[in-house]
């Protein structure tokens, strides 16, 4: 296998270590077979090109989240080719899209998936990809000692496509290089180690899953527990499983996921699955409740982790509270940077509505949306004493190369700069900057460097999040966080309405929380009272529209330009 570091660090762990475990089957699998492994996958693919040069090739692969998906992603990272993970949730038409748009060489899959893959390749495609079914493993396999050659990466990579809130979903390109900065920060900031213990319930085509999740806990010999598909009561079990009475525990041999004893340490989602595990709490069995309880408190569950979307703040306070003090640390990332900003390991520095600081090794700013200028430290506020807004731009090695051919859109996206190290990118996403008294005092030596000085705050999307009316700006997520902060509402969508008297207005989508609304009845008026005093007026949604639903993306996400059109569909004339 080829030197990467990735490579390097799995040699280096004991080779008796766990490092996946099947949580519904408990079958497990240990980090002395994974390169073995690995080497026999790369072979396969160099047999199914017919020819061992397959350096920068785009291997499309749709894989379960086990064993084999983390086998699958490395065999490509080995045989220098581009990973391009499929997420089996994607309807036929955006698999031929992916599939199309990365060129790939091959598709693979795994048996469960391989009607699926066939499905798609009997379409019309405009490229023919080779199909290559993989074989399962089965865990148990020899130790085979694997030699890592002097020969470097090649082009090898992983090509992500973007959640498409805003767009259809775009390429994007992160060589090995850039993936393993993104490991090394994290690494750094975060403290995986060997007697991590992840539960692992995201999808695997996003950043979240892949580099937070599976590539970078590699480097640490972490344990990774797939728990798939997602389940609310089966987290909630698999959590509380360690700390069960003898009496509710089944027999160890039994391959129940309640047999298992390790504890989870580790477990980063999004807020919708943080939103659903609160809910079904509620209905557990007073002992699962209690055991459960247990699990996720600070002294058992080392670190939660919140990202993809703003972490609404009754969510943080209520599973704070079911915990005992476990403060959910939120961070902001995205495709194309990886993790770009994160609130630290002591809990001062997990401040609500912050994102935290620029993660070690990412160097980012703030420039003014007004007057396009870097906001310098200090200067956070305009000469009438108002906040200034401004997007945040990144550099540094955790950067993306380019969105896949199409130079048109990385062109657009960069910003030149004056100095050596490099142009900047333009997230897209706005923020403000703000001194917290409170936080940045860690002492720890992983914590000191980065977790100072003033924290930055999302405001939200550049395109869809920042509503201007009537010469004022408004943050669609700051008044987002107070409405869900309302018992009557349990989501809530904040949205620019167009309005010929003030540019703009703001709207709300709610969906009404049924136990403290149960008529269904909420006015505007209601509206009004219930935010007056929480939000300064001209930031009080002017049009209101109660809803059963919002539509969201795999990511819990909304396209906000969509759902606008749709539900103020009157007021676009
Ligand atoms: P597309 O680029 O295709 O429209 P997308 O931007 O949703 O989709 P991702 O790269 O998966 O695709 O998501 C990145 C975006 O998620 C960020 O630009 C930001 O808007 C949002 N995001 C991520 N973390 C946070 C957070 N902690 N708070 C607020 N927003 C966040
Ligand atoms: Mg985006």
């Amino acid at each position: 296998l080829p030197r990467l570091p990735v490579f390097e660090a799995i040699a280096r762990h004991d080779p008796e270590s766990t490092v996946v475990i099947h949580s519904n089957s408990g079958r497990r699998f240990k980090y002395g077979e994974l390169l073995g492994d690995v080497c026999k996958t790369r072979n396969r693919l160099y047999e199914t090109a017919g020819r061992s040069n397959i350096d920068g090739e785009r291997i499309a692969f749709l894989v379960e989240n086990s064993y084999d998906y983390v086998v699958t992603l490395l065999a490509i990272l080995a045989a220098k080719s581009i990973a391009v993970p499929l997420s089996p949730a994607f309807p036929a038409p955006e698999l031929q899209y992916i599939i199309n748009h990365s060129e790939a060489l091959m598709l693979l899959s795994s048996s469960k998936f391989a009607p699926k893959a066939q499905e798609v390749l009997k379409t019309e495609l405009d490229v023919q990809p080779a199909f290559l079914q993989l074989n399962k493993f089965q865990g148990g396999g020899p130790h085979e000692k694997v030699v890592l050659e002097k020969t470097g990466p090649g082009s090898a990579g992983m090509m992500l496509y973007t959640s498409g809130t805003t767009n259809r979903p775009k390429g994007v390109l992160l060589p090995q290089s850039v993936m393993t900065a993104q490991a090394r920060s994290l690494l750094q900031a975060w403290e995986y180690s060997a007697s991590d213990h992840l539960l692992h319930v995201l999808p695997l085509h996003h950043i979240h899953g892949t580099i937070n999740a599976v590539f970078t806990p590699l480097f640490s010999g972490s344990t990774i527990e797939f728990l798939f598909p997602f389940n609310a009561d089966a987290v909630w079990k698999r959590f509380a499983a360690p700390f069960l009475t003898p009496d509710q525990t089944p027999d160890p041999d039994s391959q129940s996921p309640l047999s298992r004893r390790e504890k989870i340490t580790f477990f980063t989602v999004v807020p919708t699955v943080y939103s659903r595990l609160l809910t079904t709490y509620k209905s557990l069995p007073i002992d699962m409740q209690s055991a459960v309880r247990t699990a996720i408190s600070p002294a058992n569950l080392r670190l939660a982790i919140s990202g993809s979307a703003a972490l609404p703040t009754p969510i943080k306070a209520a599973w704070s509270e079911l915990s005992g003090g476990n403060v959910l640390l939120e961070r902001f990332g995205m495709t194309e940077v990886g993790m770009a900003l994160s609130c630290g390991l002591d809990v001062a520095d997990r401040v609500d509505g912050s994102v935290g600081w620029p993660l070690p090794g990412v160097e980012a700013r703030l420039v003014d949306v007004d007057t396009h200028q870097v906001i310098d430290k200090g200067h956070e506020r305009d000469p009438d004493g108002r906040e200034r807004v401004g997007e945040i731009q990144l550099r540094g090695p955790t950067i993306f190369a380019e969105y896949w051919r199409n130079p048109e859109a990385t062109a657009k996206e960069f910003v030149d700069s004056k100095d050596a190290r490099g142009r900047w990118f333009k997230t897209g996403d706005v923020a403000v900057r703000r001194p917290v008294e409170s936080a940045g005092k860690s002492t720890a030596p992983s914590q000191k460097d980065w977790t100072r000085g003033d924290m930055y705050f999302i405001l939200g999307r550049r395109s869809a999040d920042i509503i201007k009316s009537g010469g004022e700006k408004v943050s669609a997520l700051e008044v987002e966080r107070e409405m869900l902060a309302l018992p009557q509402v349990a989501e809530v969508a904040v949205l620019a309405v167009p309005s010929g008297k003030w540019g703009q207005k703001v709207g709300a989508v709610v969906i009404l929380d049924k136990d403290h609304v149960p008529e269904g009845r909420w006015t505007p008026l209601d509206m009004r009272r219930a935010l007056k005093g929480r939000l300064a007026n001209y930031k009080i949604p002017q049009v209101l529209k109660v809803v059963d639903h919002i539509p969201r993306n795999a990511m819990g996400k909304i396209n906000k330009k969509m759902l606008v059109k749709e539900i103020f569909q009157d007021e676009f004339s």
